[in-house]
C-alpha cells in the first residue's frame, strides 16, 4: 500500500501549573509586543523611504531580523522569550504583508491584549520533546497535557516529525497545536465514483440519491444569542461580565466543535468510499458578498468542508475533481441532456419537458456533477495514455486532481 508523509495539525489541552502559566503568558505577551512594534516600525520606515523617494522597503527576513535585534536591545525583557518564537512573529508578519501585497487580503492588524485568542509559536530545532504525559518546550520547561489515547501514541511515536508548535490561550484555557508530519497509508480502491451537490438546506446530496441533512444548531445558536444579550447589559470587563463571557465562549466552542466533527466524519467517509469525487467549485467572492450573515457563515463553512475533502483525497490517494461553477448542474436533465433554461431558483422539483422524467433538483444536480467529473477524469486519463507513457499513469493519477483544476480554470475563461 502506498504511503506518504503528510502535514497534519493536532491540538491537545495543556495543564500548566502556576509557574508555567506565568512563563506561557510572558511568551504570549512578548510575541504580541514584538508583533505590534515590528508592524509599527515597518509602517514608519516604509513611509520614510517613500517620502525620500526610495523604493519600497523590502518586506523580507533581513529587514525584520534587523528590526527585531534593535527591538531586543531597547526592550531587554524580550530576551526572556524563547528565541524562535520571536522570529516566528516576523515570519508571520512577512506572510501577512505578502498576502496583502499579492493577494489583496486585509492589511496586517495590531494585536489586542483583550482578544480572547492569544498565542505564540515555537519552531522545532530538535528541542521540543514529548515524554509520555508532558511536553518539554525549550526555555519554558515541561507542561502536562491530556488528549486521546490515539493522539498520545502518535505524539510519542518515532515515525512522526514535529515541525512547530503553537501555544494558544483561548477562553482562559491553554492548548498546544502541533504541526506534524505523519506517514499516511492510502485507502483501498473501491472503484466507486460520486458527484456531490452542496447546499445550505441539504448539506450534501450524492448522485446515488443519498441526502445528508444540515446540522441542527438551533439550540447552540439560541444559547449564544441569550448570553450575548446578557453580556450587552453588563459592565464591560467587570467580574459579572467575565463570568457570563466564559459561558458565552463555551457555547461558541460547542457549536464550532459540532460543525468540525461532522465535517471531519463526512469528508472521511466520502474519501474512503469513493475513488473519484466530483464537486462544484464554490465561489469564494460570492460567499463574502452574501448580505445575509447566517447564510454567509454557512457558505464559508461549506468551503471548509470542500477543503477537508480536498486534502484528505490527496492524503489517501483518491481524486477530487472540482467542476467549474459555470457548469449548469441544476438546469440540465441528467436523463436526456435537455437544458431547462426556465428553471427557477425556488423550483425544488421539476419535470423534463423533453423526456418527461421527474427530478429532485439536488439529486439531478449531483448526477450531472458526477457525469461531468467522470468526463474530465477520463479525458485526462486518455490524454496521459495517448502520450504513450503507461508507467507514468499510475503516479500521475494522484496529481490529476490538481491538473484538472488548472485545465478547468483555463477552459472556463
Ligand atoms: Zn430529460
Amino acid at each position: 500500500m502506498a504511503c506518504k508523509m503528510v502535514n497534519k495539525g493536532l491540538e491537545v489541552r495543556l495543564y500548566p501549573d502556576e509557574d508555567m502559566v506565568g512563563e506561557l503568558n510572558l511568551n504570549i505577551g512578548n510575541a504580541r509586543f514584538a508583533w505590534n512594534h515590528l508592524l509599527d516600525e515597518y509602517q514608519k520606515t516604509y513611509m520614510l523611504f517613500k517620502q525620500h523617494g526610495y523604493n519600497r522597503l523590502k518586506c523580507n527576513w533581513t529587514t525584520f531580523n534587523t528590526m527585531l535585534n534593535m527591538l531586543k536591545k531597547a526592550y531587554e525583557f524580550l530576551y526572556l522569550s524563547e528565541s524562535s518564537s520571536l522570529q516566528q512573529v516576523y515570519r508571520d508578519l512577512i506572510n501577512a504583508f505578502n498576502k496583502f501585497f499579492n493577494e489583496g487580503t486585509g492589511y496586517p492588524r495590531f494585536k489586542s491584549k483583550k482578544h480572547h485568542k492569544q498565542s505564540f509559536r515555537i519552531q522545532n530545532n530538535n528541542n521540543i520533546k514529548i515524554k509520555d504525559n508532558t511536553i518539554v518546550l525549550p526555555k519554558i520547561g515541561a507542561i502536562y497535557y491530556r488528549t486521546s489515547k490515539e493522539y498520545k501514541q502518535l505524539l510519542n511515536s518515532d515515525e512522526i516529525k514535529i515541525n512547530n508548535v503553537t501555544i494558544k490561550k483561548h477562553n482562559g484555557k491553554y492548548y498546544a497545536a502541533f504541526n506534524i508530519e505523519v506517514p499516511v497509508e492510502s485507502f483501498e480502491k473501491t472503484l466507486n465514483s460520486v458527484g456531490i451537490d452542496l447546499g445550505l438546506k441539504t448539506l450534501a446530496t450524492l448522485s446515488n440519491g443519498l441526502k445528508i441533512t444540515n446540522l441542527d444548531l438551533s439550540y447552540e445558536e439560541q444559547m449564544i444569542k441569550k448570553y450575548q444579550r446578557i453580556l450587552s447589559r453588563r459592565k464591560y470587563n467587570s467580574k459579572r461580565y467575565r463570568k457570563i463571557q466564559k459561558t458565552y465562549w463555551k457555547w461558541i466552542d460547542k457549536k464550532n466543535n459540532k460543525i468540525r466533527d461532522t465535517y471531519h466524519k463526512l469528508s472521511h467517509n466520502i474519501v474512503k468510499f469513493y475513488d473519484v469525487i466530483g464537486m462544484e467549485d464554490l465561489d469564494i467572492k460570492e460567499m463574502f458578498q452574501d448580505s445575509d450573515q447566517s447564510s454567509k457563515l454557512q457558505r464559508i463553512g461549506l468551503s471548509s468542508l470542500v477543503d477537508k475533502i480536498r486534502y484528505k483525497a490527496d492524503w489517501y490517494g483518491k481524486i477530487l475533481i472540482q467542476i467549474s461553477r459555470w457548469f449548469a448542474s441544476s438546469k440540465i436533465c441528467s436523463n436526456c441532456g435537455y437544458y431547462h433554461k426556465k428553471l427557477k431558483r425556488e423550483d425544488r422539483e421539476w419535470t423534463c419537458p423533453q423526456c418527461g422524467k421527474h427530478h429532485d433538483r439536488d439529486i439531478n444536480a449531483a448526477k450531472n456533477i458526477h457525469e461531468e467529473g467522470l468526463r474530465i477524469y477520463n479525458r485526462n486519463f486518455v490524454n496521459l495514455w495517448c502520450r504513450g507513457d503507461s508507467t507514468v499513469i499510475l503516479e500521475a493519477i494522484a496529481s490529476i486532481a490538481r491538473e484538472v483544476r488548472i485545465l478547468e480554470l483555463y477552459s472556463s475563461r
